[in-house]
């Protein structure tokens, strides 16, 4: 069965680098959870995103959302060593993280005919 071995290997491999557990141990640790919220509280939770829409005049006070999470400007798949470097953060509204990994979401079921 050197075949099927061969398969699982690699298939163990591309799930890993989905999701690395040294990443996983990372976003769970104490100390990127009290980093982020210093960031979320400098930005008085507001995302910087739709804030820099609101000032190019793109969005009303009211479109500008409540940033819940923070990106990584450099992402930690790229560079591990600025995980934890304030300057490396970003805090944005859930849509806008999305937006910025290209991750949109699909509500709508695609019409099978
Ligand atoms: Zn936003
Ligand atoms: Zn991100």
């Amino acid at each position: 069965m050197v075949n099927k071995k061969l398969y699982d290997k690699k298939y163990n491999e591309k799930y890993d680098r989905a999701r690395n557990p040294e990443h996983v141990k990372f976003y769970n640790s104490t100390e990127w959870k009290m980093l982020k919220e210093k960031k979320l509280q400098e930005v008085q939770y507001k995302c910087q995103l739709c804030n820099a829409d609101y000032k190019n005049g793109k969005k009303s006070m009211s479109e500008v959302k409540f940033a819940t999470d923070v990106h990584h400007i450099v992402g930690i798949d790229d560079d591990f060593n600025k995980r934890l470097d304030y300057r490396n953060l970003y805090a944005v509204c859930h849509d806008c993280h999305n937006r910025i990994h290209g991750r949109f979401q699909k509500k709508k079921k695609r019409p099978s005919s």
